[in-house]
């Protein structure tokens, strides 16, 4: 063990001592975007409605594009985890409600039971419950509802039945098979809970089960990959909904609380233009009424400034899910976007906060003695996920006008780009893998 020591120690100071190559060959940085671009751009939908699946997934095909789709889960035919209530006997909650209202100290409880008593309609006052609570922060009213809902119940108001709320009857769902094909041609799978919930007004034992319940559900059906990424629906900013969803998956698509990312959410009015931040993360949610004009301003934005990562939010296709765009505006627009494909990166939303978070834990150390230039990249990332190739651009000597790229079994054939200053490669190479090692080779055909 001594030995290896001296012997890294040995090694360590012909590196140190051996940098002084001519200019400034060897010279090494992580482009800020992959493949040196200016800009990402994100295609992601939420909700898993079938014409995501049946007409913009082949207009993407068609120009190669990747997605990130937040899919229900609980909605997914063969879903082990579906809608249910975690606590008590619900008949004991029913029970309590006749004598005692709805206050702070039950509101969690009752909002998280009420849609799954086993009757028809109950569900409906989960969601403006919750809507009335997570977004104008008013739990009076919202217990009201909840009061109102609760004694419906008690006499006896509701239908009751067998069949989970929110289970998918109609036959038009897409399967984990189809969802497993598409994941293996480069999509991304992402959760947006078991059954599409107000999390902020769920008990934190049925806050967890629809954020745990969902990432098992895809993990087991899909592979540890499509557990990076969560949306907790609604686009809430709760901040308890949203703390449990980050302890739970490596990126939200609500909050990105990274330091040196600014994050602009769907309807944040702030120009990203003005953002000094090194990334900023600009969410836009392209609805049935959004000019294809202003959608393409925003790809034009990307572009141009340098530091957007451009996330679109899509939810309905052809008529199919929330405020749809038709197939014809999706084959416009995604046709501009690759118009554009020079400029910006177009890329899953879990590759987009890889590259970022690698960039901004990385750390290269590079030597050279004129022959060869090897290159070490670090990150202190210590979560497996994080194995996204990087795009590193090197200085090269000006006799060189082609270079062989080497990390371990992978090599890579690049031409010299020649600048004014200086001329430089670019190339993909894995962090915390082996080094990479650049000799001169001769130009490609
Ligand atoms: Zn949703």
């Amino acid at each position: 063990m001594k030995w290896l020591i001296v012997v890294i120690g040995v090694t360590a100071l012909l590196i140190a001592s051996s940098r002084s190559t001519p200019g400034q060959a060897g010279k090494t940085e992580i482009t800020k975007w992959q493949y040196g671009k200016s800009g990402a751009v994100s295609l992601t939908y939420d909700d898993g409605s079938i014409n995501q699946f049946r007409v913009a997934v082949p207009i993407m095909d068609t120009f190669g594009f990747p997605a990130t789709f937040f899919i229900i889960t609980g909605n997914v035919p063969g879903s082990r985890y579906h809608g249910t209530f975690v606590g008590r006997p619900t008949r004991a909650i029913i029970q309590e409600t006749a004598t005692v209202l709805t206050s702070k100290d039950n509101f969690f409880e009752r909002a998280s039971a009420i849609g799954f008593l086993g009757y028809k309609g109950t569900l409906e006052y989960h969601s403006r419950a919750g809507e009335l609570y997570d977004e104008g922060k008013n739990q009076d009213q919202a217990s009201r509802v909840l009061d109102e809902a609760y004694e419906k119940v008690r006499r006896g108001d509701f239908t009751p039945v067998k069949v989970r709320e929110g289970f998918p009857q109609d036959g038009n769902n897409i399967t984990w098979d189809e969802l497993r094909s598409l994941a293996n041609r480069g999509y991304e799978f992402a959760s947006h809970t078991v059954t599409h919930p107000r999390l902020a007004v769920l008990d934190d034992a049925n806050l967890v089960y629809e954020l745990e319940m969902s990432r098992q559900e895809i993990l087991d059906h899909l592979g540890f990959k499509h557990t990076f990424s969560v949306e907790c629906p609604y686009g809430t900013e709760d901040e308890r909904a949203v703390r449990a969803a980050l302890l739970r998956y490596q990126v939200a698509r609500n909050l990105m609380p990274d330091r040196d990312v600014d994050d602009l959410d769907r309807s944040s009015n702030t120009n990203p233009v003005g953002s000094h931040k090194e990334y900023v993360r600009w969410q836009r949610g392209p609805l049935t009424e959004t000019p294809t004009e202003l959608m393409k301003s925003w790809v034009d934005k990307t572009a141009a400034q340098g530091n957007i990562w451009l996330v679109l939010v899509f939810h309905g296709v052809d008529g199919v899910g929330w405020k749809p765009k038709t197939g014809a505006e999706l084959r416009d627009y995604f046709g501009y976007i690759h118009s554009k494909e020079q400029s910006v990166w177009v890329a899953t939303f879990q590759d987009v906060a890889k590259y970022i978070r690698e960039r901004q834990h990385g750390g290269i150390t590079t030597y050279s003695d004129g022959e060869v230039i090897s290159v070490v990249l670090r990150s202190d990332l210590t979560d497996l996920s994080y194995d996204l190739p990087l795009t590193l651009k090197t200085y090269v000597p000006k006799e060189w006008s082609a270079v062989e790229v080497r990390q371990g079994e992978r090599t890579q054939h690049v031409d010299v780009i020649r600048a004014n200053d200086a001329d430089y490669v670019l190339y993909q190479a894995v962090p915390n893998a082996e080094s990479v090692m650049l000799s001169r080779a001769a130009p490609k055909g």
